[in-house]
C-alpha cells in the first residue's frame, strides 16, 4: 500500500466550506436520532433527490419512532413504493418495534443490533444527531479519502477498507481536537463527495482541501477509488401474467415472505383459465447482482367472467387494483409493466 504523503486534511478549512455551501435537506432540520436514522436508511443506494420527497412523505405519515412501530407493514411499503430495496422498509419497522421497547441504542455496538443498521449508518446516526466522534465511510467519503491519501488496493479490499476506516477515524479525532463538531465534519465529508469531488469530473479548483489533496497533486484523481474485480451478473428470466377486466383493473398477488419483492403486490404467475391474450410486454431490471428480464403476457377476461372466477384460480392472495392509479404497495417494477401496459394496449 502506498504510504500517503499527506499527513492530514485540514479539517477546519472543510468545516467552514460546509457551513457555507451545504445543501438545504429536510433532514438537516432538527437532526433527532429519529429523523437521521430514516435518512440514512432511505439515503442507501439511492440518490438525494430521490430521497427528498419520500422522506417528507414518510415523516408526514409517521413523525416519530413510536408511529411506525405502530404501523401496519403494508402501509410501511406503501409509502416506500418506488424507492426499491424493500428490505430497508421492512427492517425500519422492526427497528422502530425493537426501539419502543427497548429503548433508543446508547452506541455503536447497540446500533449495530438494529435490523438493517451496518457501520456506516450507525457512525452517521450517533456523529449526525448526537456528536458523538465515531467515524463513517460510504461511497462519498470513500472517494474523497482515497484520494486525498491515495489510497490502493495492492493489499486487497479487507486493507483498503481497514485503511479508509483508519483515516476516516483520525480524521474525527483531529478535527474534535481543531475545535470542529463530528456532525459537522462527517457531514462535511459526505457533502464534498457529493458535490464537488464527483467519480468522473472532480471539480479540484473549487475543493477547499485541493493543497492537501494527494491525487490532485499528482494529477491523479480520477484514478481513485482503485478500481474493484467486475461484478459478476446473474441473468433472471421471469414470465408473469396482467390480467385485465376490462374494467380499468389488473389481477395483483401479494409477494409471500421468502419470496423476491416479499410484501409487494405484483402480477401473477398463473394464467388465467378463460381469457383472450392480448399480448405481451418486456422490461429489464437489475436487483443487487441480478439482471431479469421481465416478460409479461396481457389478457383480458373473457365478458362472462367478469366475476373472476378464472382468476381466482392464479393462486395466492389476489385482489384487483386500478390500473391507472394502483394504492397498495407496488414495486417499481410493477409500476413499469402497468406503464406499458396501458402504452402498448391502450383502453384493454
Ligand atoms: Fe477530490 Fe479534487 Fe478535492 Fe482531491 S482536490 S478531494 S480529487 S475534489
Amino acid at each position: 500500500m502506498r504510504k500517503s504523503r499527506v499527513r492530514g486534511i485540514p479539517e477546519s478549512e472543510l468545516s467552514r466550506w460546509f457551513e457555507r455551501q451545504k445543501r438545504v435537506l429536510p433532514w438537516r432540520d432538527s437532526p433527532t436520532l429519529y429523523r437521521v436514522w430514516v435518512s440514512e436508511i432511505m439515503l442507501q443506494q439511492t440518490q438525494v433527490v430521490t430521497v427528498v420527497p419520500y422522506f417528507e412523505r414518510f415523516l408526514k405519515a409517521f413523525p416519530d419512532v413510536e408511529s411506525l412501530a405502530r404501523a401496519p407493514e403494508e402501509e410501511v411499503l406503501r409509502l416506500w413504493a418506488g424507492l426499491g430495496y424493500y428490505s430497508r422498509a421492512r427492517n425500519l419497522r422492526s427497528g422502530a418495534r425493537k426501539i419502543v421497547a427497548e429503548g433508543w441504542p446508547k452506541d455503536r455496538a447497540g446500533w449495530l443490533e438494529i435490523p438493517g443498521v451496518g457501520e456506516y449508518t450507525a457512525g452517521a446516526v450517533l456523529s449526525i444527531a448526537l456528536d458523538k466522534p465515531e467515524a463513517i465511510l460510504d461511497g462519498n467519503v470513500e472517494r474523497v479519502l482515497s484520494r486525498l491519501h491515495r489510497v490502493d488496493r495492492e493489499k486487497g479490499d479487507a486493507a483498503y477498507k481497514a485503511r479508509l476506516w483508519e483515516l476516516a477515524r483520525e480524521a474525527v479525532s483531529r478535527a474534535q481536537a481543531a475545535g470542529v463538531r463530528p456532525s459537522v465534519l462527517n457531514q462535511a465529508l459526505m457533502e464534498l463527495g457529493a458535490t464537488v469531488c464527483s467519480p468522473k469530473a472532480p471539480r479540484c479548483e473549487d475543493c477547499p482541501v485541493t493543497d492537501a489533496c494527494a491525487a490532485r497533486l499528482a494529477n491523479r484523481a480520477t484514478e481513485y477509488p482503485p478500481r474493484r474485480k467486475p461484478k459478476e451478473w446473474i441473468a433472471v428470466e421471469e414470465e408473469l401474467h396482467c390480467v385485465l377486466d376490462g374494467k380499468g383493473r389488473v389481477l395483483v398477488r401479494l409477494r409471500e415472505s421468502g419470496e423476491w419483492r416479499a410484501g409487494l403486490w405484483d402480477l401473477v404467475e398463473r394464467k388465467p383459465a378463460r381469457a383472450r391474450r392480448l399480448g405481451s410486454v418486456e422490461s429489464r431490471h437489475i436487483v443487487t447482482r441480478h439482471k431479469i428480464v421481465r416478460t409479461t403476457q396481457v389478457w383480458r377476461l373473457d365478458a362472462r367472467d367478469s366475476a373472476g372466477a378464472s382468476a381466482a384460480k392464479c393462486g395466492g392472495r389476489l385482489r384487483w387494483i386500478s390500473i391507472a392509479d394502483p394504492e397498495v404497495a407496488v414495486g417499481s417494477a410493477l409500476r413499469k409493466t402497468l406503464e406499458q401496459v396501458r402504452e402498448t394496449f391502450p383502453g384493454a
